[in-house]
């Protein structure tokens, strides 16, 4: 792996305008989700409707749902590959609409687990596990800071969805009994500040204008900002949750009308796509497909990332699958290419680390293959700044996520 340098791309904006990629041609499901395995309840040849249920988590049931009807290709311990048929077929087809105030707190939690509502976008909780019938709630935290450059999905969504959001929001104060809601905002969007604190007057919810800076949108960076809390492994230990936008509207749409979720908005951004878009895109879609509508520019050295420039994972040009996971994918041609030297000990890669860790520190343990467990690995938030310091042009975090993996 190397450390790249790409152009200048201050000028990169996304367009305001949904682009839409309905019919993929196959949808693909993976088993194996974050170390669970699921189960398939299908065989190869049977035909699935769209929103049948295809597979269950080994251990309690949670379901995954098809995006599309058609025709199981292939299918083994790790996928299923169905062909669409582009007929949308749905096996019982209902558009009841269903208003959130009928529904108790041991409804939230039973329908989130049965619709199969997972966390858009974060490695985080599920839905389900966050809003459960007998926590205790203090806060709630809606995050809309960006959490890497050019990422703009979720403030897209806040401003083309904002009543939707504000509903559900007044719906878990009423239920969760909330003491407080927090919108995190970047305080540069002055007229959606205004126009929130205004919908929101005399109300639990507060809208907090923030001066963006790198690392700031994970959650526990932000949490230690707002309310001086450190956690050990997920916020609700403290009675916080939090949520970004696209989770937020998918538990909405799915509260509402009682049918999982199949689509989902994807940011496409970088200097190799012609058209910087958000797409609606069915969960399961190939990216290669995508590449051609979005008429991709082939070239030399390119970056494909899931996320972007500092936190982005680098993924197959060939073999990626557009899933719940990810929100956002950027696409850069590299103007260098540093290569690795050795550590000259200088300790700013620990230095920047906003959690405190000492990264080269963990890379040498991890590379002699010795004991990492007391090094705080376990909260690495997985930010990139150490490398991106790092004189000597080590990316020093794949190490720090490798020994993460290890010890996880
Ligand atoms: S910043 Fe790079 S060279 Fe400096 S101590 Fe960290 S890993 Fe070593
Ligand atoms: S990626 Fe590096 S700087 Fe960021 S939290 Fe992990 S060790 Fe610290």
């Amino acid at each position: 792996m190397q450390k790249i340098k790409i152009e200048e791309n201050k000028k990169i904006e996304c367009s305001n305008q949904i682009v839409l990629f309905d019919n993929p041609s196959n949808i693909m499901i993976s088993l194996i989700k974050d170390n669970d395995i699921y189960l398939p309840l299908l065989k190869k040849g049977d035909y699935v409707y769209q929103e049948e249920k295809i597979a269950l988590r080994k251990y309690d049931h949670f379901p995954i749902f098809s995006t599309v009807s058609g025709i199981i290709e292939f299918i083994d311990n790790e996928k299923i590959i169905i062909k669409n048929d582009l007929k949308n077929r749905v096996k019982e087809y209902s558009i009841v609409e269903y208003p959130l105030t009928n529904y108790h707190k041991q409804d939230v939690c039973r329908l989130l687990f049965e619709l199969g509502v997972r966390n858009i976008g974060n490695e985080d909780l599920e839905p389900y596990q966050k809003l459960t019938s007998n926590g205790i709630y203090k806060t709630l935290i809606i995050n809309v800071l960006r959490e890497d450059a050019y990422f703009y999905i979720e403030l897209f969504q806040l401003k083309m969805e904002r009543k939707q959001i504000l509903e559900i929001i007044d719906f878990f104060i009423d239920i969760y009994n909330f003491e407080e809601v927090l919108i995190v905002v970047p305080n540069n969007e002055e007229l959606l500040v205004e126009e929130l604190a205004f919908l929101t007057r005399e109300s639990r919810i507060k809208i907090i204008a923030m001066e963006e800076y790198y690392s700031l949108a994970h959650p526990r960076k932000l949490i230690l900002q707002l309310k001086k809390i450190k956690y050990y492994q997920n916020s609700i230990e403290k009675g916080i949750v939090v949520f970004n936008v696209s989770t937020l509207l998918s538990i909405y749409y799915s509260l509402k009308y009682q049918r999982p979720q199949i689509k989902m908005l994807v940011q496409f951004t970088g200097n190799m796509w012609k058209k910087n878009c958000y797409m609606e895109v069915r969960i399961g879609t190939c990216l290669k497909e995508v590449m051609k509508k979005l008429e991709f520019k082939r070239a030399k050295e390119i970056i494909l990332l899931k996320g972007s420039l500092m936190s982005g994972k680098n993924c197959d040009l060939e073999n990626t699958i557009i899933n719940v996971n990810t929100e956002f994918y950027s696409a850069w041609q590299a103007k260098e290419v540093y290569e690795e030297e050795s550590c000259i000990r200088c300790g700013r890669c620990a230095k920047v680390c906003p959690i405190g860790l000492n990264p080269a520190l963990i890379m040498k343990r991890y590379l002699k293959k010795k004991n990492l467990f007391r090094f705080g690995i376990e909260f690495c938030i997985e930010c990139g700044l150490c490398s991106y310091v790092c004189p000597s042009n080590i990316l020093v975090h794949k190490y720090v996520e490798e020994a993460k993996e290890i010890i996880e």
